[in-house]
């Protein structure tokens, strides 16, 4: 019998493509509404598997590729408690007194509930919810703690490999953190005393959170954006600064099981890019599609001759960098001007409410993120997390926020780290945007050299210099600090 030859590197990358490829697919399918095959999945997750176990028994380097196949292995193997998890939730959290769209409000409708409900109503709706946690608790439970399991059998766990993509340690990270924390509380509160009173007409209160107050801020200002199209414009600024975003693919269609958020999925970088949003209001719209073709254009431009570890971009917060980067193009004056044609005084009030989301965004997420690092750094055990979160929101927004409220999060639940990359990906566009507006003015992005510059940036994937977290400064959190707590 002839001997089987052990693959090279490059035919296993290809092999693990070849699969990764048809998983997403069947996951994008998923999540826009549409058919997809679980038979398909199950199998194609084994496949994964095996070529993951394979590479970590025969391979020694690229050191990222044992990072990634350790991830696979831990994913492939409680992809399952990923599915019961999003299932468990959808049917146990949900209450039957109010409806939306003739149907009991559940987790997945709860947020459009809260849009149109009474302030009565959504506080007993957000407590009725809070007081349900104890239904999704156990499988919560279970998806960390075998992940914990699975990433112990490899020597590590999802923190450090956290930390290697990001290029930066635990302890540096939560400095970032705790001093991004500190700076902006005061002005949190202040700001959140004062739209409170100014859109809800009461003092701020737990259930006043995150989701629910982004939508409820720029409730009298979606009339001004009636004539824009988020996407025309976003493609615009971006092919003005030659990039070339027609290369991504979007999907609009209103389907009842898509995923109510924004997203975008790439299924071959850099070649096959996808977006997905069902449309809300223009407001929301724009914002949401600047910030989901950053994602996009940074995944669509990098170079496709790299190999698969450096093309498929691991860290977040690299991710995130660009995400934000094109976001914040909506809190530049010059741009809300020139290419949106406002009105200043609509322009100005804009600019303020967007920031004080991002002020809001930083309290909020700095509490999730140490909430998050001390889970795996500290060792936390599951019973204690709810304490521990009350306590670092606490200390983060000020409030007393029910503990529980993380498990009916959309992401801290179901996803092992992310969180500070937000964080750390605000802090580093800002880094950057500074940058080009000295070099290129406050109209930067009309500046095609600037669009060169954050190609050269967005195409090296993984070997960015932007994926380098480690080289943020505490000036550099305080000029971020500044960009959103101006005075305009
Ligand atoms: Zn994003």
């Amino acid at each position: 019998m002839k001997k089987k030859r052990r693959p090279t590197l490059r035919q296993w990358c290809t092999e693990v493509e070849l699969i990764d490829v048809s998983l997403n697919k069947q996951y994008w399918s998923m999540e826009i509404g549409l058919k997809y095959d679980k038979k398909k999945i199950a199998k194609l997750e084994k496949q994964s598997l095996k070529l993951s176990e394979y590479f970590l028994k025969k391979f020694d380097e690229p050191k990222e590729l044992i990072d990634i196949c350790i991830a696979g292995i831990a994913g492939a193997k409680t992809y399952r408690l990923s599915i019961k998890f999003k299932e468990d939730r959808y049917k146990k959290i949900r209450t039957n007194k109010y409806k939306f769209n003739k149907q009991p409000v559940s987790w997945n409708t709860w947020r459009q509930f809260a849009a149109k409900a009474t302030d009565k109503q959504r506080k007993e709706v957000f407590d009725t919810f809070i007081k349900l946690t104890p239904k999704i608790t156990p499988i919560i439970k279970e998806k960390f703690e075998t992940n914990k399991k699975i990433y112990a059998q490899y020597g590590t766990d999802a923190l450090s490999m956290y930390l290697r993509d990001h290029q930066i340690k635990a302890k540096p990270l939560i400095k970032i953190l705790k001093i991004l924390r500190d700076k902006s509380k005061k002005t949190f509160k202040k700001q959140f005393q004062y739209y409170s009173k100014k859109i809800l007409n009461k003092k701020p209160e737990y259930y006043d959170d995150l989701y629910f107050v982004r939508n409820a801020i720029f409730k009298d200002m979606i009339a001004g954006f009636k004539k824009i199209d988020g996407i025309k414009q976003i493609k615009k600024a971006m092919r003005e600064m030659g990039l070339n975003p027609n290369k991504i693919k979007v999907d609009t269609a209103n389907r009842p099981k898509k995923y109510a958020s924004p997203f975008c999925y790439p299924i071959k970088v850099p070649t096959d890019v996808r977006l997905s949003y069902k449309p809300e209001n223009p407001l929301n719209d724009a914002n949401s599609m600047f910030h989901e073709f950053g994602h996009g254009i940074h995944e669509s431009s990098i170079d496709k001759n790299l190999p698969y570890w450096i093309r498929n971009v691991s860290s977040m917060g690299l991710a995130e960098t660009f995400s934000t980067f094109f976001e914040h193009l909506m809190t530049e004056y010059d741009y809300l001007i020139e290419e949106m044609k406002f009105e200043p005084e609509y322009a100005k009030k804009l600019i303020r409410r967007i920031n004080f989301m991002k002020l809001f965004g930083v309290s909020f997420y700095t509490g999730n993120s140490l909430f998050r690092i001390a889970y795996w750094k500290e060792n936390l055990k599951f019973k204690d997390c709810n304490k521990r979160y009350a306590k670092e929101l606490k200390k983060s927004m000020g409030m007393k926020i029910p503990g529980a409220y993380w498990q009916l999060h959309h992401i801290l639940p179901s996803s092992l780290m992310y969180v500070p990359s937000y964080m750390v990906a605000e802090i580093q566009q800002e880094k950057i945007k500074n940058k080009l507006r000295k070099k290129y003015g406050n109209k930067w992005w009309k500046s095609k050299q600037a669009g060169k510059e954050i190609l050269k940036l967005m195409r090296p994937g993984m070997n960015s210099e932007a994926a380098d977290f480690s080289k943020l400064t505490r000036k550099d959190i305080n000029n971020y600090v500044k960009s959103i707590t101006r005075k305009i």
